[in-house]
């Protein structure tokens, strides 16, 4: 059986916010704000924008919303960019983006400074990718000790799997980041002492057999019900929905306040 036992999500959420609230007044931080780009109106990045502002609301972060035409010009497109890297002190460009603007995609952090661009995705950023940054500080708080685990990453994606893999090693943790292409997979859950599952589909992981923490950050849609990857879940798995969307949700808060934080010099 494993020693290591998950915490409720929804209570470390719930703390992690209330200290973000306190922070802002106790180091007189007035108005951190954080810059959103929305380009056209896609019905789910509607409701994530939603979500990001009640987030920014209930800790005291001001959101500058730019919700631009779904045909606006690259040229009127980096403009918005720059008016919010002089405005804000987080910015967060809402994907998708239209096609018309693509093209744009691989320099667009030539607009967004590496000291406002909290989604991290850019490699130079200052700060962690809001989904491994949110699982570290969970794992933090599950008092998870990750000096010599064998932890196993699934899925190597830019923004979850590799820099994931990148923060466990530098916390001396044992990484294997397995991908499409691994053989055996399953000697490697074997192995593991962790497992974090970011692959994006359904019914991926079976957790009947498996007594380490999982963390589950997939998001699919079945039947129109979301979804994890992992089946056969238990209390050592993090739920979905109700799981890591909201530890990345509080990082992009805890992302943006250290912005502010560095662009005012405190
Ligand atoms: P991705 O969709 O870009 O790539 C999937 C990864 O899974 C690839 O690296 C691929 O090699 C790997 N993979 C595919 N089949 C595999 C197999 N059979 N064995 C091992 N690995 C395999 O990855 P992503 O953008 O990190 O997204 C993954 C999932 O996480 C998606 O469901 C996404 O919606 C979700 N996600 C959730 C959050 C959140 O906040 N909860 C944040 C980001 C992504």
């Amino acid at each position: 059986m494993s020693q290591t036992e998950l915490k409720d999500i929804k209570e470390f959420v719930k703390e992690w916010k209330n200290n973000l609230a306190k922070e802002i007044v106790a180091n007189n931080i007035i108005t951190p704000s954080l810059g959103i780009i929305q380009v056209g109106n896609n019905e789910a990045s509607n409701r994530y924008v939603r979500n990001k502002i009640k987030d920014c609301e209930e800790v005291g972060i001001v959101v500058n919303l730019a919700q631009l035409d779904n045909d606006i010009s690259e040229e009127s497109f980096i403009e918005c960019l720059k008016i919010m890297a002089n405005s804000s002190d987080g910015i967060i460009v809402q994907l998708p983006i239209p096609c018309q603007l693509q093209n744009i995609v691989s320099h667009i952090y030539n607009y967004i400074p590496d000291n406002k661009d909290v989604d991290g995705f850019n490699p130079t950023s200052k700060f962690y990718p809001c989904t491994p940054a949110g699982i570290l500080k969970y794992l933090e708080y599950c008092n998870i000790n990750l000096d010599g685990m064998n932890v196993l990453v699934i899925g190597r994606s830019e923004i979850v799997g590799k820099p994931m893999a990148k923060i466990l090693t530098k916390y001396n943790a044992t990484v294997t980041l397995a991908h499409s292409h691994t053989k055996n997979l399953q000697d490697h859950i074997d192995k593991a002492d962790l497992i974090i599952c970011a692959v994006g589909q359904a019914s991926f992981l079976n957790c009947a057999q498996i007594d380490v923490p999982v963390i589950d950050v997939g998001i699919n849609f079945v039947n129109n019900y979301m979804v994890g990857d992992c089946y056969n879940t238990n209390n050592n798995v993090t739920p979905v929905p109700g799981g890591v969307g909201l530890l990345t949700r509080c990082a992009l808060l805890q992302n943006t306040i250290d912005a502010y934080k560095i662009n005012h010099m405190l």
